[in-house]
């Protein structure tokens, strides 16, 4: 990392929030007023709308993420995670993919870390579930979903063939609902190239513990999409929670129990829990507490924005809702993040901040292939669209919102290649394991002696 005299200002976390401050300052910011580093231990920003259809092979998971060292040239960036911040020294601790940890001094603090599943204490959770928040678990759930099938294909236990065939999605929100959408219309789709497995063998199981799904989208078109699922064979229980799941044996509450390997957990996220770690003020559910100009409470050199942080929401608040937040989402982040961009470099030139403030504009959700919901807000209109429609103003938004002309030629090209050559349904299960096969080849061929012994304890067994 470079040594310079000039003023760093260090970006802990290269997601949405941090990936567009940085690109905010750097275009702001003079010829050599500052150093920008940027640490995360991915090298690469995820756009997290577009995991649901990575994981239905309807993108290809390399055009979903940006590498951050192609995007920000100008930027120094660092493969690795913050781990503690001194705020005295002005010193964060950084552990880097190898090696020792080593501390960065910084002047000015971006805090874009971002957020993590949220989990309960429910015995097999940990053993079994399978999340939604990198590009490497929508890959895999991907691979593991085709395998599924693969496995019942080819199983002639009836037991294996079930729980192979049983997928099981706890939390109804964006994630859960897009995910359970676009996988359930890539298996159909992929059942077609099987002998021994239809639609009609498979069960899709959306669970949530409140009592509508979607939420971000309104009740009305909640209700739809949660309609649109059934009709699609999806069975949705509401107002229920899963109590175990251990060895893939599913409890509910309201007394289901099945059988499932794949069982995915998008139950909702929650902040970052190393901001513990930072000796910010934190709100009551962990997030860091932020003015309206961004400015972390009590700390003009460091701000914060997206889903780490509690954000007032201006408009919320004008309309008298006193304690409104702005909720974690794309939307918000992106403009967050302009906003947080524009007031470092005012704050490192000593110019005043500027307030964040942002009217809802909407939402759209895709729920698979030519299916999905919108809502968008225009003044006090809220205009409702679902199916096809829909689908394509999902499909307009986010494509067009994907970081990077690169991005977005790929991934408009991958939806028109999928037009004319169908969707890839190919697993590449065996890609979580790449060195297994030549391992085998290649391993020392054990002594005589041990191998006499394992031929008698394989012949006993
Ligand atoms: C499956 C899914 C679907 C979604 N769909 C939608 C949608 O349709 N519409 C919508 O508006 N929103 C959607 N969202 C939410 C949206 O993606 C987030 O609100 C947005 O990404 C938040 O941006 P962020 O920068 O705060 O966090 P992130 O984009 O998550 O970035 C955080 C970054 O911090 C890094 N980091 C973590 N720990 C450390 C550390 N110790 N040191 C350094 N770096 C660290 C992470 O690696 C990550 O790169 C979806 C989210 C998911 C998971």
């Amino acid at each position: 990392m470079s040594t310079t005299e000039r003023p760093r200002i260090l970006v802990v976390g290269g997601g949405y929030v941090g990936l567009y401050a940085a690109r905010r300052i750097l275009k702001k910011m003079r010829y050599g007023e500052a150093t920008v580093t940027v640490v995360d231990p991915r090298s690469y920003m995820t756009y997290q709308p577009f995991l649901p259809e990575a994981a239905a092979g309807s993108i290809s998971p390399r055009h979903v993420v940006v590498p951050l060292r192609r995007v920000l040239p100008k930027a120094e960036v660092l493969t690795g995670r913050v781990t503690t911040i001194d705020q005295d020294r002005k010193v964060a601790t950084i552990a880097p993919l190898v090696g020792e940890a080593y501390e960065l001094p910084f002047d000015y603090l971006v805090i874009a870390m971002g957020a993590v599943s949220r989990t309960f204490p429910i015995p097999g959770l940990a053993e079994q579930g399978i999340g939604m928040k990198g590009i490497e678990e929508a890959i895999g759930l991907r691979n593991h979903v085709l395998e599924q099938l693969d496995k019942a294909d080819s199983t002639t236990d009836e037991d294996v063939r079930r729980k192979a065939l049983t997928f099981v999605f706890v939390g109804g929100g964006f994630a859960g609902a897009e995910t359970i959408g676009e996988v359930e219309d890539m298996a159909r789709d992929a059942s077609k190239y099987y002998n021994n497995v239809s639609r009609e063998d498979m069960r899709f199981i959306l669970v949530d513990a409140a009592d509508k799904i979607l939420p971000e989208v309104g009740p009305k078109l909640g209700q739809y999409g949660k309609e649109h699922l059934e009709g699609r064979g999806v069975e949705v229980y509401l107002s229920t929670s899963m109590d175990s799941c251990v060895d893939g044996h599913v409890v509910l509450k309201n007394g289901l129990e099945v059988d499932s390997s794949t069982i995915v957990w998008t139950a909702g996220v929650k902040p970052n829990p190393v901001l513990s770690r930072f000796g910010l003020p934190l709100g009551p559910r962990g997030h860091v507490d932020t003015r309206t100009t961004l400015q972390v409470q009590g700390a003009d050199y460091i701000w914060a924005a997206g889903d780490n942080a509690q954000v007032p929401d201006l408009v919320g608040r004008k309309a008298g809702n006193e304690n409104a937040w702005c909720p974690p989402n794309a939307q918000h982040a992106l403009r967050q993040a302009r906003v947080l961009g524009d007031n470092v470099i005012s704050g490192m030139r000593g110019f005043p901040q500027k307030e964040y403030s942002h009217a809802n504009k909407g939402a759209v959700a895709g729920l698979g292939l030519h299916k999905g919901v919108a809502m968008i807000v225009m003044g006090k209109m809220k205009i409702k669209v679902k199916g096809r429609l829909a689908w394509y103003m999902h499909r307009g938004y986010h494509g067009l919102a994907m970081p990077t002309w690169n991005r977005k030629i790929r991934v408009f090209a991958d939806w028109t290649l999928a037009v004319f050559l169908k969707r890839e349904v190919v697993s590449l299960g065996a890609m979580e394991t790449p060195r297994e096969e030549f391992y085998e080849a290649a391993k020392p061929a054990p002594a005589p002696a041990v191998a006499a012994k394992t031929e008698e304890k394989a012949k006993a067994s």
